[in-house]
């Protein structure tokens, strides 16, 4: 790109990289509940999962009530939300999906912040708190970057949404946001450096 405006779709100056984002699906269903400071923040992932993934919709946080859309989400008996939230409480995704009755589909919320942002979110809502909690036995390590303060060991909205769908047994879209999360990390520096990705 020669005039230098960012992409609206990747949001990237010195190259384009929509034609790299997959389109892939799921037997969930994955909502990223967005903290309003991550719509100005370009180091934010949930866009990749979005744009990624059909099955995947994007709210922004309301203190006091749920979005109108959401809160119908939340109460369509098809569904049984389910809340990313390591805790005291949480029990392991994959035996919160087993306990599913199997006509349900699972709705995992994904609280798309900081992780401070995150509990802010969680004890000012108390129609988050009814939700039962869940929560991600990873063993890999975070290759998000984008972020100097983060604290090691958490994961960016995009790779738990990775590591959710992997933990799933939903290898192969798991797979292709992976490597489209990558590309763009790589991508992402070298657009910040002013340049293409050589
Ligand atoms: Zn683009």
């Amino acid at each position: 790109m020669s005039d230098q405006q960012a992409c609206s779709g990747c949001g990237f100056t010195h190259q384009c990289i929509c034609h790299r984002i997959p389109n892939t699906e799921s037997q969930i269903h994955l909502v990223l509940l967005t903290h309003e400071n991550e719509l100005t923040r370009d180091t934010n992932t949930g866009k990749l999962l979005q744009h990624s993934l059909k099955q995947c919709q994007s709210f922004i946080w309301q203190r006091k009530t749920p979005p109108a859309e959401l809160l119908a989400l939340l109460n369509d008996e098809t569904h049984q939300p389910l809340l990313l939230f390591p805790s005291d409480k949480s029990i392991e995704c994959q035996q919160a999906v087993s306990d599913t009755v199997s006509e349900r589909t699972p709705l995992f919320i994904i609280l798309d912040g900081t992780w401070q942002e995150a509990k802010k979110m969680l004890n000012k809502s108390p129609w988050l708190q009814t939700i039962p909690q869940v929560h991600l036995d990873v063993t890999s390590e975070s290759s998000y970057t984008l972020r100097r303060n983060q604290d090691s060991g958490h994961l960016c909205t995009c790779e738990v949404g990775i590591e959710l769908l992997k933990a799933l047994n939903e290898a192969q879209p798991a797979k292709l946001i992976e490597d489209y999360y990558q590309h763009y990390l790589k991508v992402f520096q070298a657009d910040k450096s002013g340049h293409a990705l050589r």
